[in-house]
C-alpha cells in the first residue's frame, strides 16, 4: 500500500560536472518501471541543472531545505513556489544539520513544513534524538515533541500527507547505524501517533545507510525507505540501496 521511497541528500557537495555525471549514471541505472520511488536532493544552485537533466525521467527532484516565507524581502531565501516552478516535488525540512548549525527550532520547522505543502511540495520532515537523549531513555518523548510542534502549527492531518524521516543524530554521517529493531520501534511509535491517516504515510530511516545494511532496514514493517547522505554521492551504492527497496 505504501510505495517505498529512497531519497539522496547530496548536501554541500559537487560542481556542475559532478552533478551531471551522477545524474546520468543514476538515470542509466534506473530505467523503466520500478516499485520504489527515487528522489535526489542537490544544492539549490544545481536544482535547475538537475531538473533539466532529469526531464521526464522516473527520478524525482527534491530540495534540501526551503524558506518558511512565501515571498518578500528575505535575502538569500528560496521559496517553495520557486522550487515547484523548477520541477521540484519534495523538500527536506528540519534536517538535523540545519537544526544544529543554523539553530532551526521545532516551530520554524513547522512553518517550513506548511510553506512546502502550501506550494504543492511534499515535505520530508526529519526528526531524531541525540545520543544523550537515547541514553537518557527519552527518545520517544523527543520525537513526540518534534512531531507535536508540526501538528500544533499545521494540524495533525497534514503531517500524514508528508514523508517523515527518522534520523537519529548519532547515526547521521557517523557510520554508526541504528539496529533495525531500534528504528522499527521509533517508526511504529510515529505511525501510531499519526492515527488512522498514518497508515499511508511513508516513514523512512536515515543515518549511515549503505548497500550492506539497507536490506535489513527495509525488511521492517514500518520502514518505508531511506534518506541517504554519504552513500548517495556514489551512483553504484545509491542504486544498490534503491534496488534493495524494491
Ligand atoms: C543525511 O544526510 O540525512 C544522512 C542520513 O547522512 P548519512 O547517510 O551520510 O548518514
Amino acid at each position: 500500500m505504501r510505495r517505498q521511497i529512497v531519497i539522496g541528500n547530496w548536501k554541500l557537495h559537487g560542481d556542475q560536472q559532478f552533478v551531471a555525471e551522477l545524474l546520468r549514471e543514476l538515470m542509466n541505472g534506473w530505467i523503466g518501471v520500478h516499485q520504489a520511488e527515487v528522489v535526489v536532493c542537490p544544492s539549490f544552485v544545481h536544482m535547475d541543472l538537475a531538473g533539466r537533466t532529469l526531464g521526464h525521467s522516473n527520478i524525482m527532484l527534491g530540495a534540501q531545505d526551503v524558506s518558511h516565507f512565501a515571498e518578500g524581502a528575505y535575502t538569500g531565501d528560496v521559496s517553495a513556489s520557486m522550487l515547484h516552478d523548477l520541477g521540484c516535488h519534495y523538500a527536506i525540512v528540519g534536517h538535523s544539520e540545519r537544526r544544529r548549525h543554523y539553530g532551526e527550532t521545532n516551530e520554524l520547522v513547522a512553518k517550513k513544513f506548511q510553506a512546502a505543502q502550501d506550494a504543492r511540495l511534499v515535505p520530508i520532515l526529519c526528526v531524531g534524538e541525540s545520543a544523550k537523549e537515547r541514553e537518557q531513555g527519552i527518545t520517544l518523548e523527543v520525537i513526540g515533541r518534534q512531531l507535536q510542534a508540526v501538528a500544533d502549527y499545521c494540524g495533525a492531518e497534514r503531517i500524514a500527507r508528508g514523508v517523515i524521516a527518522y534520523e537519529p543524530l548519532w547515526a547521521v554521517g557517523t557510520g554508526k547505524i541504528a539496529s533495525p529493531e531500534q528504528a522499527q520501534e521509533v517508526h511504529e511509535f510515529i505511525r501510531r501517533g499519526l492515527g488512522p491517516a498514518g497508515v499511508v504515510t511513508r516513514i523512512v530511516y536515515g543515518g549511515s545507510v549503505t548497500p550492506s545494511n539497507a536490506q535489513s532496514m527495509f525488511a521492517m514493517p514500518d520502514i518505508d525507505g531511506a534518506l541517504v547522505g554519504g552513500a548517495a554521492l556514489r551512483a553504484s551504492d545509491f542504486l544498490e540501496i534503491c534496488r534493495a527497496a524494491e
